[in-house]
């Protein structure tokens, strides 16, 4: 059978011996596991025993691109790469988009096994069917604009992409990312930190291979609807505006903006997206064959410089870098952004690993003789950017926050750990579970930890909220975009009963996959432009595989059960899926006043969850009938013996 999409080729790396070998797997593997998280989890299972340490050579790094990756459709310019996570120990996964996967992809690979460890600083360069190993003893310590630059030169290529680490990766910083060409990034589970431990500094593709598709015609018919209807798209217009930042000040307008160490969901801000974008948007760009071009890049000479090749923040990093410490100027996030970008450190964790750090000093719990004299107090901007210095360093303080929370509190102890905002060791997003109840549950239950990238967030399945893109006219608002999945009634946003684990289950499977076809939700339903019945037919346009939204929804699945099945393996427990006791306190100001998240409900709806995945409701053990229906029989020989009686 003829490969539309992918090229059937998968390059196994070994840094300790230098050997490169190419397996071939037939399409049976492609059609069950896709790509991205799918390819991850099904190598992370069946190669790595419960002992491997994150940081050590046995630990594996496994970058995917998906069947789809690289066809010029909006929102399929993504990859993935994953390893077990020096941040949970549990599986670690993250994806970006720009355009390294669809040049993996021209350059004749659909994923790479990296294994061992370099005795010297090395990096891949991988042309058009062959793979280099290459010496970056000359790189270590550089940052990564700079890596990035002197690569191109070497290899002689301006068109090369890039994935990279800075001195953070290099310094075993838990959460150091990787990013891809400075403004795409692999922020969560510290995958930095795993290509620092195998002195891997980059992995430069160049591509130039046309790829084929099954129907070119249909293909080009699909980019004309989106490129059409997303112009009457709220988000997507948005998005193309102001990025994701534009989110921050409507949440912060709704009460819902997490705040000082998530103390409160009440934070006052001064100016408004359009003055902050106004004083510092430099241009707008975006990812491979997509029209949103949603990423704004900024700019500033004064009181500091912010380099513009570093992108610009998004959401995330706004209140990762405000909100939460407490910081109400929005050129310290510029500064944050590009300093995490520079030294590849994920945003998130760091602001929130921070801001822990804030909470610990107001109460006493960390004190000047820990902090090497520095106040580290909540709103000091001048200090938050101190401390991601000293944490890309790991020097002084910098030593303990480049643990991240859990790791810092459980070291210093004190009762510093009630104030660890994370979960499985993986630090919160913004998005705010105490008044999103759904995302909640989907923080306890994720694989990787706090990853907002489980589940839409609670507001769009309520016509009723304000502060969503509803027609007020409309009585199902956006949950008409999931009849297709049977969902055929809103869910109240502050909600948690069995219509919620439902739709978040649903969701997961979904949004699994897009993490299997390596898809960017900006561009999907209910809230964007593609509708959910378009995968199967993008499915087909370009692999020519006849298929079903039952059979995406059972892919997305089996990438979650396998994910479950190597955090059994390497000691997950029950106990895991579980949020911090500060999640279940009462709001206690703003326009969410009084809203209260219950323990109780939240620990049945995880059962429920349990119950609704085919994992048994005590232990969260998939069945074995579960994983025969998933065709991944095999898993249950990685189920600890213990934990499968
Ligand atoms: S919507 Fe934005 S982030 Fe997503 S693929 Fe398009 S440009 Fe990239």
């Amino acid at each position: 059978m003829k490969n539309y999409g992918y090229n059937g080729k998968i390059a196994r790396i070994n840094l300790s011996t230098e050997e490169i070998t190419i397996e071939e797997p037939d399409w049976v593997f492609y059609r069950t596991y896709f790509g991205g998280r799918g390819i991850v989890a099904y190598y992370l299972l069946k190669e790595l025993s419960p002992e491997v340490d994150p940081l050590s050579k046995d630990n594996k790094i496994i970058v995917a691109a998906s069947v789809i990756t690289g066809a010029p459709l909006p929102g399929f310019s993504r990859h993935s790469i994953g390893a077990k996570s020096p941040q949970t120990g549990l599986f670690g996964e993250s994806e970006a988009g720009g355009y390294w996967g669809p040049d993996l992809k021209k350059a004749g690979f659909d994923a790479l096994i990296v294994e061992g460890a370099a005795d010297r600083p090395v990096y891949l360069f991988i042309r058009d069917g062959s793979i280099e190993i290459r010496s970056a003893e000359n790189l270590w310590g550089l940052d990564t604009g700079e890596t990035l630059d002197r690569i191109r030169n070497e290899v002689g290529d301006e068109k090369v992409r890039f994935l990279g680490i800075g001195k953070a990766g290099e310094n075993l910083v838990r959460y150091a990312g990787v990013t891809s060409d400075l403004h795409h990034y692999h922020g969560r589970t510290g995958l930095g930190a795993v290509m620092g431990s195998k002195k891997l500094k980059a992995i430069a593709v160049r591509g130039t291979k046309k790829i084929e598709f099954y129907d070119e015609k249909k293909v080009k018919d699909l980019f004309k609807w989106f490129a059409e209807n997303m112009k009457t798209n709220v988000d997507n217009l948005s998005q193309r505006e102001f990025g994701t930042s534009a989110y921050y000040y409507n949440a912060q307008q709704a009460g819902l903006l997490p705040t000082r160490n998530f103390s409160t969901t009440w934070f006052d801000v001064k100016e408004t997206v359009e003055e902050v974008h106004q004083k510092m948007k430099d241009h707008r760009e975006g990812c491979f064959a997509c029209t949103v071009q949603c990423k704004q890049a900024f700019k500033l000479e004064e009181p500091f410089s912010v380099d513009p090749r570093y992108g610009g923040p998004e959401f995330e990093t706004f209140g990762s870098f405000n909100s939460i410490c407490g910081v109400d100027d929005a050129k310290y996030v510029a500064k944050a952004h590009e300093l995490c970008n520079r030294y590849g450190m994920d945003t998130i964790s760091c602001g929130v690993t921070i801001s822990w750090a804030m909470e610990c000093f107001e109460k006493g719990l960390l004190t000047v003789e820990d902090t090497g004299g520095i106040k580290i107090e909540f709103g000091n901007g001048d200090v938050m950017l101190q401390l991601i210095e000293l944490i890309a360093d790991r020097k002084g303080i910098g030593d303990l926050l480049a643990e991240g929370s859990k790791t810092a509190s459980e070291k210093i102890g004190r009762g510093s750990s009630e104030y660890a905002m994370q979960v499985k060791g993986l630090e919160f997003p913004m998005a705010e579970p105490r008044v999103k109840f759904g995302l909640g549950l989907a923080y306890a239950i994720s694989p990787t930890g706090a990853d907002h990238l489980q589940h839409e967030h609670d507001g769009a399945f309520d016509p009723q909220l304000t502060g969503y893109s509803h027609n007020p006219d409309d009585p199902y608002g956006m949950v008409k975009h999931l009849f297709p999945f049977g969902i055929l009634s809103p869910v109240k946003a502050l909600s948690i009963g069995w219509e919620k684990v439902r739709l978040v289950t649903y969701f997961q499977h979904f949004w699994s996959f897009f993490e299997c076809i390596d898809t960017c939700i900006f561009t999907w339903a209910p809230v964007r432009t593609w509708r959910i019945n378009h995968m199967p037919e993008i499915i087909e346009a370009v692999t020519g595989w006849e298929t079903s939204l039952f059979e995406v929804m059972k892919v997305g699945e089996r990438a979650t059960t396998l994910t479950r099945c190597f955090n059994l393996k390497h000691g997950l427990s029950t106990d895991d899926d579980s949020l911090p006791k500060r999640m279940f306190e009462k709001l206690s100001e703003g326009p969410m006043k009084d809203v209260t998240m219950n323990e109780d409900e939240m620990k049945d709806a995880v059962k429920l969850y349990y119950g609704m995945m085919g994992w048994d409701e005590n232990t969260g053990i998939p069945t074995r009938g579960k994983l025969a229906e998933l065709n991944i029989p095999w898993a249950v020989n990685h189920l600890l013996p213990k934990k499968n009686e």
